[in-house]
């Protein structure tokens, strides 16, 4: 009997790995799980997620046996862990093989901000260029003052980047890190006033909702950008889109949304965003990567041996 579910929508080289690794059962998405049969359900010892729909008590009920989540993705806020841990379960999350490609992304977004590439490129796909002339003049990014709001495995590296951009580093953690020099901040508002660039990258979930809060936003001021790699539920969305649309900052790079990918759309109206559809990690190299750290954990569970990357 098969003990091994997959979840989600994985790439052909994934599903081709897993079918090879464990013979698993593959459904598209979650809420098809209650229509399995039980017996195929009891016997299901470890389960692939890939997802952002809720993983709750009510769906870790339906596989009585389950004692592994290899979530596929560092965020595992979709995944309800202290259910998870009263039930026995084990969680694990695909941790660092991401990290430059999310902080590429976010650098790219603050870039493409600063220098209104989307629109700029636009002008020139149009025939504005030729018939109008010269682009009008964007804003330099290079030499800014940029705040990282959680400065763990990802902010670290976007960290990296912008410091490469000649940029005066400061940053939000819940405890002071050992840098080459940036400046701590032990709150998101003093961090914001400090700064003109606002990069957040803290984990997402019930803990950090709003952690970016109308106050952190109105700090930053009207040159400020936020970009956002974390998850929607990190900004105050309705803040944000607020304070694009009377202009008290100057502009946001988005990967993340709430309800994404039916986002608000609102953000559709506004030339002073430029939008994601959260893929940070999206890259062949990169996925494959995660693909392969997932089914490592789900090996190394069913052969008994210590997790790689375990969140509970
Ligand atoms: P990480 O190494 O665990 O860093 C997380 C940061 O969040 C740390 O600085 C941590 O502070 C802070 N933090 C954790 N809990 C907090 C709380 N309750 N209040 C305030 N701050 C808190 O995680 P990571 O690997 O860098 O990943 C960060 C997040 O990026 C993920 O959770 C995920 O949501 C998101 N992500 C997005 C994409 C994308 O495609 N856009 C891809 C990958 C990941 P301390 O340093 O003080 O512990």
């Amino acid at each position: 009997m098969t003990t091994t579910l997959v979840i989600g929508p994985y790439t052909d080289t994934d599903t081709a790995a897993a079918k090879q690794a464990f013979a698993p059962v593959i459904l598209d998405r979650i809420s098809e799980l209650a229509g399995l049969d039980e017996t195929t359900r009891s016997a299901i010892t470890a389960l692939a997620y890939k997802g952002h729909t809720a993983v709750g008590p009510a769906e870790m009920d339906l596989l009585p046996k389950l004692g592994l989540i290899a979530n596929y993705g560092v965020g595992y806020d979709a995944i309800d862990i202290p259910a998870a841990t009263e039930r026995g379960i084990r969680v694990t999350n695909t941790p660092d093989v991401l990290n430059d490609d999310v902080a590429d992304l976010a650098v790219g977004m603050l870039l493409m901000q600063m220098r209104e590439m989307e629109q700029a490129s636009n002008w020139a796909r149009s025939g504005n260029w030729k018939t109008r002339g010269e682009y009008r003049l964007a804003h330099r990014m290079t030499g800014g003052r940029a705040g990282i709001v959680g400065l763990g495995r990802i902010g670290r590296e976007i960290a990296d980047r912008l410091a490469a951009f000649k940029m005066d580093i400061h940053y939000y953690a819940r405890s002071e890190k050992q840098t080459p020099g940036w400046t701590f901040h032990a709150d998101p508002v003093s961090l914001a006033h400090a700064v003109d660039f606002l990069v957040i990258a803290i984990v997402g979930g019930p803990d950090t909702e709003k952690f970016v809060s109308k106050d952190v936003i109105d700090a930053l001021g009207p040159r400020g950008v936020v970009v956002n790699i974390s998850r929607g539920t990190t900004v105050d969305e309705a803040a944000l889109l607020d304070a694009l649309e009377q202009g008290r900052i100057a502009g946001a790079g988005l990967d993340v949304f709430l309800g994404e990918p039916d986002i608000d759309p609102c953000f559709y109206e506004l030339s002073n965003v430029v939008i994601q559809p959260h893929h940070g990690s999206g890259t062949v190299e990169t996925r494959a990567a995660m693909g392969q750290l997932q089914r490592d954990n789900i090996a190394a569970f069913h052969a008994g041996q210590p997790l790689l990357t375990a969140v509970n």
